[in-house]
């Protein structure tokens, strides 16, 4: 327990745009009631057009950086954004098998909101051997989940392969497809998926898909099952999004207040 609010651990790289990447993420916790932990596993090199170049941390330094704050304040929900190599996310899967039971939303960051690639090949079989087992709520986008299960005919198929890999409930995203509407399903409770819908906003958004799996991870911190806390990430990401600003040439960047 702790005498201030929940606390999240988010391990993920930065973006010094400050759009997407962690910084996104500690400021979508804070607003949404939680204390982020952030752990850095990359620098990259990016602006709110595209990313140029990515720089990973070693893994004993991240997997290092998780075990002092686990080992020191109460983590209530962990949130993993870019890994970026293999070899982190193996580190930060060892350092998750010996706390099997905080709640862990995992977003499969693989491209950059420009379209830059952001992480090696080999990690996409790290997230399925080793991260997936350990997941409460994974949220691929719809390039995502095509990436995690490339075998699959149709979305409902790739996200129960995913649920089959052993995450408990699967959030596959719809914003990248086209269409008036944003379609999210969450899939996991039952038979059918909870489909969420949401109208499209105009324009083009840094750090969306940070700022919502963030979101959740602070719901769950503070309490909520999965389905209580997406829709409550959602909510608050549709209202950061309708506020998002637009600082230099390229994508708008939510604004997350509380
Ligand atoms: N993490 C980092 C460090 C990034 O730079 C990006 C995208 O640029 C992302 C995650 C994913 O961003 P989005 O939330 O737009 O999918």
């Amino acid at each position: 327990m702790t005498n201030g609010p929940p606390i999240v651990l988010v391990v993920a790289g930065n973006d010094p745009s400050g759009g997407a990447g962690i910084g996104a993420d500690i400021q979508a916790i804070t607003a949404a009631g939680a204390h982020p932990a952030p752990v850095i596993t990359a620098l990259t090199v990016q602006d709110t057009v595209n990313a140029s170049a990515v720089e990973p941390v070693p893994p004993r330094l991240v997997a290092d950086q998780m075990r002092a704050v686990l080992a020191d304040v109460p983590v209530a929900a962990v949130k993993i954004g870019l890994l970026a190599t293999a070899g982190i996310a193996a580190a930060v899967a060892a350092v998750l098998e010996t706390w099997p039971d905080t709640p862990l939303v995992l977003d499969p960051v693989l491209v950059a909101a420009g379209g830059a690639r952001l992480s090696e090949e080999a990690l996409v079989d790290v997230l399925l051997d080793r991260l997936c087992p350990r997941t409460t709520l994974l949220t691929p986008n719809a390039h995502e989940i095509r990436r995690l299960a490339p075998d699959e005919a149709d979305g409902d198929a790739r996200a129960r392969r995913l649920l089959a890999r052993g995450c408990r409930w699967v959030l596959a995203k719809g914003g990248d497809e086209a269409g008036d509407e944003i379609v999210n399903r969450l899939y996991g409770g039952g038979a059918e998926p909870h489909v969420l819908r949401w109208p499209r906003l105009p324009g083009a958004f840094h750090g969306s898909g940070c700022t919502l799996a963030s979101a959740c991870a602070a719901r769950l911190a503070l309490g909520d099952d999965v389905p209580a806390a997406v829709a409550a990430g959602q909510a608050l990401t549709q209202r950061w999004l309708a506020a998002a600003f637009t600082p230099g040439r390229g994508q708008s960047i939510p604004l997350r207040r509380p």
